[in-house]
């Protein structure tokens, strides 16, 4: 990959088949991409989903990777990945889904259009999305939102575990 590829920080959720495996799978075709390399991988975490409907807990993991694409050509081939993988987009927000994957942070990039919000509004507002990302990258400094570990966790959020299987995935 060129010199000139950027960091960039991804958040991974799964609630159906085998979540576990999803994830990892999620990874592995992350790192397939020719113009990204995925560079290190947090915990697992389980978290009881905020979806609207009844459905299972949720797996939720971070990647740092590096990456020459653009922002944007990133989260194409993020939704490319998630189509690969059998998401079907039924249109309700934080239904059961097979993978998602969140652009969380792009280089020192802030971006607010239709298709792309980044930094992602959700690293200040859930606890599944702060703690891997700061796992894996303590010394972030979040455009827009400053260190990564002075931001709060919500002790008010339901109950948040770290699965004890470190994931093997690189
Ligand atoms: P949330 O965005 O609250 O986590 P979600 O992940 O369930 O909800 P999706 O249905 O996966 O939402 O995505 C809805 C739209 O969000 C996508 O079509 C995409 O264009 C847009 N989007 C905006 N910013 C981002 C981002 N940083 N990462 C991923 N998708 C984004
Ligand atoms: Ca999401
Ligand atoms: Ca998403």
């Amino acid at each position: 990959m060129s010199s000139k590829a950027k960091p960039a920080y991804v958040g991974i959720g799964s609630n159906l088949r085998e979540p576990v495996e999803q994830i990892a799978a999620a990874v592995r075709h992350l790192d397939a991409v020719e113009d990204v390399s995925v560079t290190a991988c947090s915990s697992l975490y389980r978290s009881a989903p905020m979806g609207p409907v009844e459905q299972a807990d949720f797996i939720n993991a971070a990647v740092a990777l590096r990456t020459s694409l653009s922002a944007l050509e990133l989260l194409r081939t993020m939704q490319a990945i998630e189509a690969t993988m059998g998401r079907v987009r039924t249109g309700e927000h934080w239904g059961p889904r097979v993978i998602d994957l969140d652009l969380l942070v792009y280089a020192d990039e802030r971006i607010k259009d239709a298709e792309l919000i980044v930094p992602h509004p959700g690293i200040a507002l859930r606890n599944f999305v702060l703690l891997p990302l700061r796992e894996i990258a303590p010394e972030l400094l979040i455009p827009g939102l400053g260190r990564v570990t002075d931001i709060a966790v919500d002790e008010k959020e339901p109950r948040i575990v770290r699965v004890d299987l470190q994931g093997e995935f690189l």
